[in-house]
């Protein structure tokens, strides 16, 4: 066809030839409005003739007569779409195409375009008669904006072309039945029957003639028709045709073929088939199509295709052998390939780099099938896994067999995990759980999956997708830091913070239902003096071993932890209901049996160290109902327990609380004390039973504490000394008696002597002490034979080396000693001598029972008469305390003894009252 004779539009005679306008749709046509919106894969299509009246007066219009989703029946002139390729005197296009009618002035406003259906795209096919004259357009809608290929365009323009064959193949099988019918009219009385038997014959014909099939009287019409839909056919067929003879020289191609090869029409007929393919597999197609020849055997398989650049491409060619004529030819189709080989190497290649993801991140697939209840994992996933679930191969096994494979403990877990992710509560499933491993024992897993198919209808999930990965490396290490965050890496029992966690969760228990519990605080007693006086290799050991001894003396359910040090701690669990003396009783039980584990010696580097510890007990619900007050009234119950001697337990009660209340509002403001000047010196005079004259005076110390008055050293003393203030307290105590001595023995000139007292701790630090005491000499200007130190034997007994030579040293500053409190201790005679010692004070509770006491001790009067003997075979001094009657005065007096204090004397008095009384400064 030649576009320059294009005629258009069409007259209104010629469509009328047709007889096509205002009749009903046909299947033939709307077929291929059908094909054209298949392959241009558009929404919509629709076959349309012009209609230019005859009458000026009558408008033009475009008729519709095959529809694809297409909603106009008709459109006028103005708008019509394909009427602006149609310019007055210019040639008409035989492709129009708008790619999108929105950004095209002309169309933007169209009312199929701005309103429904929204047209977006607009492309169409001229018809063209035989006598090349366009009647009609073969168009495709859609409703976005788009491009189209070139491949589409042929296909459309083909498809076209086709609605013309048919469109004359239905004009012919009219104008046959008209003539068939005009032929049976000149019969002059047409039979009836036969009339309606013809009838139904050429209907029968009209329709296999729309079924693509001319059945033709004629058989030259025939062959023309069958030629062009052979033609047409080839024409659109959706991949490049070719038909060679025997020789490989190209017959017959469509024009997919000349796109696709580069070649025009003119040097394709001038190549032979094999030049279209690739010099690696050009032998084994020429092969193929001598076969192909010799014994009809059809080609089907891929080659490179060769085109006019030189480049190949991959393509698919199917041929076979025909026979025209009694010749032998080959037609064949050859399909571009290209594309579908770069999607298949994508995919494998996606395909191995998920699998070396997978290798290397050591993670399986899974991918669960609900409807068959069927799991199929992924490619090696035991091997990634290291676990060995079943001894079945393969990789596809039932849902309730891989259930299976989980480990009791975890299985309910992980089917509630699941349950929820199938119900749709979840969008997430997470789930950690064990099953068997590849070399024995347990793995852990980590499965994580979703929701990957439903039912839209239902709702019901019909497939999950999701990866596992073996955590038990990972499980191990968290197991190892919790381990090591919740134990004492000495004795491996609980720490401190794991403590909390179990006595929180067991008040919880407790409380939920209704059992008891006890709280056991643990202090070694006397375990510095080991850890100091044997090094901390054998404290720990000691440690080690009192934490094993105590660790046997619960249940497996109780926990005994280390706090730190010397302090441990158990938690006793759903002690036995009913009465509070059952708890106790158990509590206590166990108690007995700690005291007597730890009785027994221990053995350490070849020597049996004796060590015992203090416990306090309290007991949930009665002394505390939430964990912080249980373990503080343990706490105070230990403390107790320490005071009450060590070596022994004790349980909570209100009035040790109480006790421990005072002991901490006292250590509160004792640390003020000093401070704000409340300490104050009392002085008991010592009196000689010979001379009955004083001779020296004992300073004893006491507070005006702001809320309580006056306080004596039995409410206050063993705190300062425990908290270690009893230091600076007794410095100033130096400070304050060497002062008010000194002052005395100027002011009345008498020989008047000074005790002072110590405690323990003093002696600790004895460089410390030694500066004290020669600074506050030397500020009182005091010579320092004047002075008497009093120790009491027990803190003689400790660190005695250190002791004895801290001893001498104030012996030589000339420094008195006594031995205070003297016969409640263990002082032998032999360690007595050793020491620098020249005074020994009898301890009070001797006194006390003897002479007109109310309560006698026979044996006490033979105690003080050895005492004496002794003192004196020492050449020591003796003085009597805590005499309180005339009775005692004489016992003692006549016992031997050298000195005594005693309110039968005088009570300790403040300074200003003693100088009043007994110093006659005149
Ligand atoms: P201590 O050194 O044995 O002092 C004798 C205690 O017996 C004093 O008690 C004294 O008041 C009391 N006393 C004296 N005569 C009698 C009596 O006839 N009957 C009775 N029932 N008691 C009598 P105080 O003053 O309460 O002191 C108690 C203890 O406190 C002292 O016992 C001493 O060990 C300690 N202490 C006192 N002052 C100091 C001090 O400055 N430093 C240190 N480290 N300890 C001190
Ligand atoms: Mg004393
Ligand atoms: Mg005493």
């Amino acid at each position: 066809m030649n576009a320059r004779d294009l005629r258009h539009p069409a007259s209104h005679q010629t469509i009328e030839r047709f007889e096509i306008l205002d009749t009903q749709p046909e299947p033939a046509f709307d077929e291929l409005a059908q094909q054209a919106a298949l392959e241009l894969q558009t929404s919509m299509a629709a076959i349309s003739f012009f209609d230019p009246p005859d009458d000026p007066a009558l408008p033009w219009r475009e008729w519709f007569k095959a529809k694809s989703r297409f909603p106009a029946r008709t459109l006028s002139r103005g708008e019509s779409f394909f009427v602006p390729a149609l310019p007055d005197g210019g040639e008409p296009a035989r492709l129009f195409i708008i790619p999108d009618l929105l950004a095209d002035r002309r169309f933007r406003d169209h009312r199929l375009v701005s309103g429904p259906p929204h047209l977006c795209c607009y492309a169409a096919a001229a018809i063209i008669t035989q006598d090349n004259e366009l009647i009609g357009a073969l168009a495709v809608f859609d409703t976005v904006a788009r491009d189209f290929t070139p491949a589409q365009q042929t296909r459309l323009v083909a498809l076209a072309d086709l609605v013309r064959e048919r469109l004359e193949a239905r004009l012919h099988t009219r104008i046959e039945r008209r003539s068939a019918q005009s032929d049976y009219s000149d019969f002059t009385e047409p039979p009836e029957q036969h009339l309606q038997q013809m009838g139904a014959e050429l209907e029968r014909i009209e329709r296999l003639l729309e079924d693509e099939v001319v059945s033709r009287k004629s058989a030259e019409l025939q062959l023309r028709h069958e030629r062009e839909f052979a033609e047409a056919a080839i024409q659109i067929l959706p991949g490049a045709f070719f038909m060679i003879d025997v020789h490989g020289k190209l017959l017959r191609w469509n024009p997919l073929f000349a796109a696709g090869t580069g070649y025009s029409d003119a040097d394709i007929s001038e190549l032979r088939a094999l030049d279209f393919i690739a010099a690696p597999d050009r032998e084994a197609v020429a092969e193929a199509l001598r076969r192909l020849f010799e014994t009809g055997e059809p080609v089907n398989r891929e080659a490179g295709m060769v085109n006019k650049a030189g480049t190949a491409f991959p393509y698919h060619i199917h041929a076979q052998r025909v026979s025209l004529g009694g010749k032998h030819y080959c037609i064949g189709i050859g399909r571009d390939i290209a594309e579908q080989k770069h999607r298949e190497r994508e995919a494998r290649r996606a395909k191995e780099r998920l699998d070396l993801a997978l290798a290397g991140s050591r993670l399986a697939i899974w991918d669960w099938d609900l409807r068959s209840n069927t799991i199929h994992f992924s490619e090696g996933w035991r091997t990634l896994l290291d676990s060995r679930p079943t001894s079945e191969p393969g990789n596809v096994f039932p849902g309730d067999q891989v259930m299976a494979w989980t480990h009791p403990d975890d299985i309910e877990r992980f089917a509630s995990v699941l349950r929820a992710a199938v119900k749709g509560d979840v969008e997430d499933m997470q789930c950690e759980y064990r099953v068997p491993g590849n070399t024995g024992g347990w793995v852990w897993m980590h499965s994580s999956g979703r929701v990957t198919e439903f039912d839209a209808a239902t709702g019901r999930t019909l497939r999950m997708t999701g990866t596992t990965a073996n955590i038990t490396l990972r499980k191990a290490a968290e197991e190892r830091v919790e381990f090591l965050a919740t134990r004492d890496p000495l004795t491996k029992l609980p720490n401190r913070m794991l403590l909390n966690d179990r006595l929180e969760q067991a008040v919880a228990n407790a409380a939920r239902k209704q059992t008891r519990l006890a709280f056991m605080f643990i202090d070694l007693d006397r375990f510095k003096t080991i850890n100091d006086s044997l090094g901390h290799d054998v404290g720990d050991e000691l440690l080690k071993m009192v934490a094993a001894r105590l660790s046997a003396c619960v249940r497996s359910s109780d926990s005994v932890a280390r706090l730190g040090g010397d302090e441990f701690a158990v938690l006793l669990e759903n002690l036995p209901e009913t009465a509070t003396e059952i708890d106790h009783e158990s509590a206590q039980h166990v108690a007995d049996k700690m005291i007597a584990a730890l009785a027994a010696p221990i053995l350490i580097n070849g020597q049996h160290l004796n060590t015992s510890c203090s416990i306090g007990i309290s007991v949930y619900p009665g002394d505390g109902r939430d964990p912080a007050t249980l373990m503080k009234h343990a706490d105070v119950a230990m403390y107790d327990a320490k005071s009450k001697g060590r070596n022994n337990y004790q349980f909570f009660s209100q009035e040790m609380n109480a006790r421990a209340q005072e002991r901490l509002s006292i250590e509160s403001f004792l640390r003020l004390a000093l401070r704000r000047d409340e300490f104050e010196l009392h002085y008991q005079p010592r009196v000689s039973f010979l001379t009955g004259q004083i001779s020296g005076v004992e300073a004893l110390l006491r507070w005006r504490h702001p809320r309580r008055g006056l306080l004596t050293p039995d409410k206050f003393i063993h705190i300062a000394e425990d908290s270690g203030q009893i230091v600076p307290i007794g410095e100033w105590v130096f400070e304050q008696a060497f002062r008010q001595i000194a002052e005395w023995r100027a002011k009345s000139a008498r020989d008047l002597r000074l005790a002072v007292n110590l405690s323990a701790p003093q002696l600790y630090d004895g460089e410390r002490l030694l500066r004290a005491i020669g600074s506050a000499l030397a500020a009182a200007n005091l010579d320092p034979t004047v002075v008497e130190l009093e120790l009491t034997e027990r803190m003689l007994l400790k660190h005695v080396d250190e002791t004895l030579r801290l001893l001498e040293r104030l012996g030589k500053l000339g420094l008195g000693l006594a031995i205070d409190d003297f016969g409640s201790g263990y002082s032998s005679l032999s360690y007595l001598r050793q020491l620098p010692v020249d005074t020994i004070k009898v301890d009070t509770a001797f006194v006390r029972t003897i002479g007109d006491a109310p309560v006698q001790h026979p044996g006490d009067e033979a105690m003080i008469r050895a005492i004496v003997a002794m003192t004196h075979s020492l050449k020591l001094n003796v003085v009597a305390e805590g005499i309180e009657t005339e009775a005692q005065y004489r016992l003692l007096r006549d016992l031997g003894c050298d000195e005594y204090q005693g309110w039968f004397f005088a009570k300790a008095l403040p300074a200003a009252e003693f100088e009043a009384e007994f110093l006659d400064t005149q």
